[in-house]
């Protein structure tokens, strides 16, 4: 990353330095055992990046993407990277040069990754943004990635923890998805929150915050237009119920609407078929289509501009970072054996 900490000059300090600065980088903090499907919270790991003295007692904004693998989302979330770093640097402040040059590889958390199967579970971004929201309270904003296979019966149950925990913990999760919201995608979202409502109190309010269903490769904007107002459109008519639907079909939207506190659809267009198909891609701008780069330029502050930014509440309160750890250690327990 180019925004890397850069070492403050010692002068007048005798002792070196033991370790160089460590620099920002993707940090698994759950992951789910090869052999016996166990997950663990690495805490240690977690408690490092939550206890830093500047953001431990910050109310904190917790942006996760989920959903089935090799569908774009570390890819996104190296763009919000990008969105994060420029706004921390005063100068480019609500430019748009946040998205990068044309020949900038893309980087963060890895994307891509060749056909090796990814370790199902969770990582954060080490480096914790604080951000002044317009009423002057200080946020700290975690990003998270999450990984699971959703690719068959045996998978389906670890994706299930995956996204109930990564549900439990964030303010935002964005659901990934590509082409369409088919109706097994509606499915797998019930099994997932119903696995995350089990585990928490029961509370007048719903159990969830935001839900926003991201999809990939739209090809009908003819019919819906691309970006949050297309989006939202699309999604009134998939999670309308009816009375001639079957009793199923009723049940999950319903239930769906029972989970969350603000559900939400952004459709974005096809990255181009360099993004999709050509090894040596290393997600340069140049590579991708301009309505890609025009949605997600959308896209961005919807999810992280500073008056966007919803703060975690657990039970009806906001919840600090320092909280959000024992949050995960009390969840994890759930899901251990
Ligand atoms: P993840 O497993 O969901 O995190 O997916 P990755 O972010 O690793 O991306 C998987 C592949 O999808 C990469 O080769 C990307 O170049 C490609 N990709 C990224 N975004 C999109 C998209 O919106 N549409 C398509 N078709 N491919 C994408
Ligand atoms: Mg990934």
């Amino acid at each position: 990353q180019s925004d890397s900490i850069s070492p403050s000059p010692d002068e007048g300090i005798e002792e070196e330095k033991p370790v160089a600065e460590e620099r920002p980088g993707p940090v698994q903090i759950v992951r789910a055992n090869e052999s016996d499907g166990i997950f663990q919270l690495d805490a240690a790991a977690l408690e490092k990046i939550l206890l830093q003295d500047h953001v431990k007692d910050l109310n904190l904004v917790v942006v996760s993407v989920a959903g089935a693998f090799r569908k774009g989302k570390s890819f996104l979330l190296d763009f919000m990277l990008r969105y994060m770093y420029n706004q921390r640097s005063v100068s480019s402040k609500h430019s748009d040069a946040w998205i990068g040059g044309d020949h900038e590889p893309l980087i963060g958390f890895k994307w891509r990754g060749g056909c090796e199967r990814e370790t199902t579970g969770i990582q954060v971004w080490s480096d914790v943004f604080v951000v002044e929201k317009p009423d002057g309270n200080k946020v700290a904003v975690l990003l998270v990635d999450t990984q699971g296979a959703f690719d068959s019966q045996s998978t389906i149950k670890d994706s299930a923890t995956v996204f109930a925990l990564s549900t439990m913990t964030s303010s935002v999760q964005v659901y990934n998805l590509s082409h369409n919201i088919q109706e097994d995608d509606l499915q797998h979202l019930q099994l997932f929150t119903e696995y995350g409502r089990l585990a928490m109190e029961e509370t007048e309010s719903k159990p969830f915050q935001s839900l926003m269903f991201l999809i990939r490769d739209w090809s009908s904007p003819y019919e819906y237009d691309y970006g949050l107002k297309g989006g939202q459109a699309f999604l009134q008519k998939r999670l309308q119920v009816k009375n001639c639907q079957h009793e199923e079909l009723q049940n999950v939207r319903k239930h769906i609407d029972s989970c969350f506190s603000k559900i939400s659809c952004f459709l974005l267009p096809h990255p181009g078929l360099k993004v999709a198909t050509n090894p040596k891609f290393d997600g340069r701008l140049k590579d991708i289509e301009d309505d890609f780069k025009t949605q997600l330029a959308e896209l961005m502050p919807v999810l992280l501009a500073p008056d966007q930014l919803v703060e975690k509440q657990i039970g009806g309160s906001k919840i600090t970072c320092k909280d959000l750890v024992e949050y995960f250690k009390a969840y994890i327990k759930i899901y251990e054996g």
